[in-house]
């Protein structure tokens, strides 16, 4: 609860696949006519439970909203035509961070289900190109799945059982001159999912006309109220506090693994002879996940000889953001004091209780043009 009384949540964030739809076309659907929009990115954090429909004026996220997360849009015309897909804030900060132009040729180096390899799509559009890799090959098959379903199919390549580190020279995608790099990690940040019952939240009957209780939902309630005396008590909706996380084993052996894995990744990337810009991102919250594999990365030698550092925050499009990389964990970063606070200025932050949908880390690599463009 906050000082106003007001609960916060975190919201159901839905994105517009603009290769499909619109934002304007989106909000007028029969699925969201009778939201209300709420002011701007800071509204949104606060959901009356009353006056649930929610969306924010989000201009640090472009074609993305909110909605209160009791609502299931699953069944609706917008979701099943793949106009609109369900990913949190988060997870669309890297392609937002990357911001390929128009006709520009993208790698996804790690890029199943294949959220971020869609978005990547919708922003190079029509004209561009997108490299999607994926390992593992039950998942490069819901990959392959989701790419149809957004439409995408013209515009990804995708490269099935592929392991990343193998595209060397001579394989078309070595070309490319940006790359997402959202590689397997510990998954601290993940938030456990609340299983809204709309049906309980003691709503006036015109509150609810769109947001349905899941199937699976009215059969449960059906089963209780049969075999109960009593009314079902009244859910209220709970604060997604910072401890609600993953099962996921963050002992310092696996996260060691992990970050060598990671740094690995980064490492191949820095050598496509014509990359200019290389997100990296996880799902965690540990900095042995983020500034520390930024800090060793950057130590390494081939950074050096390729001239890739960190893009510096006011030159990146999620400069607003407050929440920046952490300067004290970037020690091991063998440069001075005053560069490594612009190094974690260069770093965002999301922590599980931000409402973007999760703890995630983000960080955009660039590399030194000189005056004509022309790589160094
Ligand atoms: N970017 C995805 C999205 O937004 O939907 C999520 C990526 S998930 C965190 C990491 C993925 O990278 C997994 O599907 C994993 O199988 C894949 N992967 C791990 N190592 C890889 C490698 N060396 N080459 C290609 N894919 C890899």
């Amino acid at each position: 609860k906050t000082a106003t009384g007001l609960t916060t949540f975190n919201p159901r964030w839905v994105r517009v696949n603009a290769l499909k739809t619109t934002l304007g076309e989106s909000l007028a659907s029969p699925t969201f006519s009778a939201f209300q929009e709420v002011g701007g990115m800071s509204d949104m954090f606060f959901f009356d439970v009353v006056r649930k429909y929610y969306y924010p004026k989000a201009e640090l996220l472009p074609n993305i909203f909110a909605i209160h997360p009791s609502h299931d849009i699953t069944s609706s015309e917008l979701y099943k035509s793949g106009k609109i897909i369900l990913q949190s804030a988060s997870s669309c900060l890297p392609a937002i961070m990357l911001d390929p132009p128009k006709g520009s040729t993208v790698v996804d180096g790690c890029a199943a289900p294949g959220n971020k390899t869609t978005h990547l799509a919708a922003l190079v559009g029509s004209s561009g190109k997108v490299f999607a890799v994926e390992r593992d090959k039950r998942r490069a098959d819901i990959l392959e799945r989701m790419i149809m379903k957004a439409g995408a199919e013209g515009i990804v390549t995708t490269l099935k059982a592929t392991d990343f580190t193998t595209i060397t020279e001579g394989h078309p995608a070595w070309q490319a001159s940006y790359l997402l790099l959202d590689p397997s990690c510990s998954g601290s940040g993940i938030l456990q999912r609340i299983d809204w019952d709309i049906s309980k939240l003691n709503l006036p009957s015109s509150d609810v006309s769109s947001g349905q209780p899941s199937r699976k939902k009215r059969k449960r309630d059906e089963a209780s109220q049969k075999g109960s005396r009593s009314q079902p008590e009244e859910q209220v909706p709970q604060h997604v506090d910072d401890e609600e996380v993953q099962d996921s084993d963050t002992s310092k052996e696996r996260l060691q693994s992990l970050s060598d894995f990671q740094v690995a990744i980064i490492l191949h990337a820095f050598s496509f002879p014509n990359a200019r810009r290389i997100t990296y991102s996880t799902c965690s919250i540990h900095a042995e996940e983020n500034e520390h594999v930024v800090a060793r990365v950057l130590n390494n030698k081939i950074a050096k000889e390729r001239g890739w550092g960190v893009q510096s925050r006011e030159d990146n499009p999620l400069s607003t953001w407050h929440r920046r990389g952490l300067v004290g964990e970037l020690s091991d970063l063998r440069v001075s004091s005053k560069e490594q606070q612009r190094v974690a200025d260069g770093c965002i932050r999301v922590n599980r209780t931000d409402s973007l949908g999760g703890g995630f880390f983000v960080v955009c690599f660039i590399r030194q043009v000189d005056d004509e463009g022309q790589l160094g």
